[in-house]
């Protein structure tokens, strides 16, 4: 059945969207699923060939198309993810394939100029001009929209409008923020207190929905979708695992024991911090190896990584489980939803959650500095409000954002040490031009900077390549009802050993005019998440680069099919059909996601130090370093925090120094 109303417009960007195309309805299974269905389809990644031709791509982006994808029309100005168009230009430079024509000057003279708008690169700009009120900034990004990772996902289904977060998520831990972040959102509209009313945190325990988990056939031998209510005694016996891997999950969770016996509190705590997580399964617990399949990606949403590489310590720290019997000292309290459903390493409930996620935080930003790029007041009018692309970069305003263009050179105008202005070129549409700038934050990835400068030495050129970022896939299904859910009674589903981490409900949050689905019979988005990885046992960063080229091998049709394949056994014996109940699927690719954070026990390193962001972010001249990968910490008060401290450092200003690294006290793992 197709709705013209479920099926958005082609995305004017992407000119190859192949809404329904044969290749999808190759076998009965796909068929079955519903490959051949008409929804709305989104593909940039595999839209474009790479190298030569993407550039070409890049360089033909009319800018009228650009500005109404952001303008306009909510259903196209989701952005999903990082298109090969938007990093044609600086991947080509990387190969050594594209040298950028010698830059014609535009004549346009700033005081600032931010190369990088996401949250760091508009927080840059806040604090400038809330240091110098009248100064003229312009920030660019090759993105046709602002907020880098924080994105939004807009679907029309059934007359409603249902929206989604294509990347940045929460704001995660208000308590750790830093008093620069405190003032910041504050000046912004954002109270972040507020959600405690918008955040509906009863509403999964009102319909006794619970988490579960789908253990898929092909990994376990037999299907089985298990909802994990009480204590493991009385979920574990319906799952397939073997009758060990079920007497030692149900021990792990309901009753650990001290693994570690004998051994001091201290002699504990060094032991942990020198393990990953899945040998203290393995080896020091001695539990069956199904388990390591089944704990397997449990880290890595936290922390970007598999067990295979998180660290015992910063796994105890997480709640994952297995600890309770080793008298461990200084955990936070566990923090959970409302529902029960998140456990995570912080303090503060996971409730700070607009409905477009942190979308909303970088409209917040762009409201300040050109409040006619984003009408209205107030944190509540965030989620649905448009952008005026049109009002972006206007002649004569103070600050200007230019966008799906990207930096490709800053130099001082004379010797860096006294040079009184720095020239940036930058390429748009296959040109490049230059803009004079007083001062210049870099808050784009920090891998990204060797290639805009010849003006670093070779130590920080090392440590500046030395993050490498994680790769991530949020995909957003548009499910027209959410009966399957309400009959399984499930809200979330984990699904070890398969190709996406699990499925879950949206976050239950209304505000201003967005209203969350209600009833079963309402349109609701599910979240998938897949963070690829390399072989375990291979390190962070390498599993991160195989990651990123499993992104390009990939095509939307296998995305697609993962999906529907994992909804149709998880949501068997519902009555789901992936067919019939799919409206849209939206793809955000991160292939260059979070930042990466330093862990034990592979970054030796960590937390003594020295670390290699205090290298790698070191200002020079009249040009200063921001960006989360400054703060080696993937969040969005880090990114403000680098955006705050690199303008600081830029003007001198003599106020407190931004916090750094505000979490937990455990182990001293993220504090330095
Ligand atoms: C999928 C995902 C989920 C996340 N969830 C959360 C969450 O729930 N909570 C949280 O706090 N954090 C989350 N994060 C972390 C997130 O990275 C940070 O919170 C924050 O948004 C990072 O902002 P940034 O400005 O430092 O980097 P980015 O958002 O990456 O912005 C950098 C910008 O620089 C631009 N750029 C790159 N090269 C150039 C160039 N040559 N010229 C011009 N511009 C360039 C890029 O296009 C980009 O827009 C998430 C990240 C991802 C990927």
């Amino acid at each position: 059945m197709s709705e013209p109303e479920d099926n958005h417009p082609a995305n004017p960007l992407n000119s190859t969207d192949p809404q329904s195309s044969p290749d999808l309805t190759s076998t009965a299974e796909d068929r079955a699923l519903g490959m051949n269905r008409r929804i709305a389809r989104r593909d940039f990644l595999n839209g474009v060939a790479y190298g030569a031709a993407a550039l070409a791509a890049q360089a033909s982006l009319p800018w009228g198309r650009a500005a109404a994808a952001t303008n306009a029309a909510p259903i196209q100005s989701s952005l999903l993810g990082q298109s090969e168009a938007s990093n044609a230009v600086m991947h080509a430079i990387r190969d050594g394939t594209y040298t950028p024509p010698k830059a014609a000057p535009t004549g346009e003279i700033y005081d600032l100029v931010v190369v990088g708008a996401g949250i760091s690169g508009l927080a840059a700009a806040h604090e400038f001009r809330r240091l110098q009120p009248k100064a003229r900034i312009l920030l660019i990004d090759p993105l046709a929209d602002v907020g880098g990772h924080a994105q939004r996902n807009t679907f029309k289904v059934g007359g409603r409008t249902v929206i989604g977060y294509g990347g940045s998520q929460s704001l995660q831990s208000p308590s750790y923020f830093s008093p620069a972040v405190k003032e910041m959102l504050h000046s912004v509209s954002i109270e972040p207190k507020k959600f405690e009313g918008y955040y509906d945190g009863d509403w999964a325990s009102r319909r006794q929905l619970e988490p579960g988990t789908y253990f898929d056939k092909a990994v376990f031998g037999r299907s089985a979708t298990v909802r994990r209510v009480g204590k493991a005694a009385s979920w574990v016996p319906q799952t397939p695992l073997n009758a060990k891997a079920r007497r030692d999950l149900t021990e792990l969770i309901d009753a650990p024991r001290d693994y570690l016996k004998g051994r001091s509190e201290a002699e504990k705590r060094a032991l942990l911090s020198k393990m990953t997580y899945r040998d203290y399964l393995l080896k020091t617990v001695g539990a069956d190896p199904q388990l390591d399949t089944y704990f397997a990606d449990s880290t890595r949403e936290y922390f970007g990584a598999g067990t295979d590489i998180v660290g015992a310590l910063d796994a105890w720290a997480n709640g994952n489980p297995g600890f309770d019997g080793l008298g461990l000292s200084g955990r936070p309290d566990k923090a959970m939803s409302p529902s029960g459903r998140l456990l995570a390493t912080d303090p503060d409930k996971y409730i700070y959650h607009f409905p477009d996620g942190n979308a909303s935080v970088a409209r917040a930003l762009l409201r300040s500095l050109i409040p006619a790029a984003v009408p209205g007041q107030g944190m509540e009018t965030l989620p649905l409000v448009n952008v005026s692309a049109a009002r972006l970069d206007v002649s004569g305003q103070p600050v200007r954002v230019r966008l799906s263009s990207t930096a490709v050179r800053v130099r001082h105008l004379g010797d860096p040490g006294s040079a009184k202005q720095v020239q940036v070129d930058y390429v748009y549409q296959g040109e490049t031009r230059s803009v004079v700038a007083g001062r210049v934050v870099l808050a784009c990835w920090h891998r990204v900077i060797p290639y805009l400068t010849g003006e670093l030495g070779a130590a920080q050129v090392g440590a500046l390549r030395d993050q490498v970022k994680v790769p991530l896939i949020y995909t957003n299904v548009v499910l027209r009802n959410w009966r399957a859910f309400e009959k399984l009674k499930l809200e979330a589903i984990t699904s070890p050993g398969h190709f996406w981490i699990g499925a879950d409900l949206d976050f239950p949050v209304s505000m201003g005019g967005y209203t969350f689905a209600q009833k079963a019979s309402d349109p609701v988005v599910l979240h998938l998440r897949r963070i690829p990885g390399g072989q375990a046992g291979q390190d962070a960063r390498t599993q991160s680069n195989a990651g990123r080229m499993e992104m390009t091998r990939l095509t939307l049709a296998d995305y697609e099919r993962q999906t529907r394949r994992l909804l149709a056994g998880a949501l068997s014996g519902a009555d789901f059909d992936p067919a019939r109940d799919i409206a849209a699927i939206s793809n955000n690719r991160w292939a260059h996601g979070y930042t990466y954070e330093y862990m034990r026990p592979n970054d030796a390193y960590w937390p003594a130090g020295p670390l290699p962001i205090t290298a790698a972010r070191r200002g020079w001249g009249r040009v200063a370093i921001a960006n989360s990968d400054s703060g080696a910490y993937a969040y969005t008060h880090s990114a403000i925090d680098q955006g705050v401290r690199a303008v600081r450092e830029l003007l001198g200003a003599s106020e407190p120094a931004v916090s750094e690294f505000p979490g937990p006290p455990v182990g001293g793992l993220k504090l330095v």
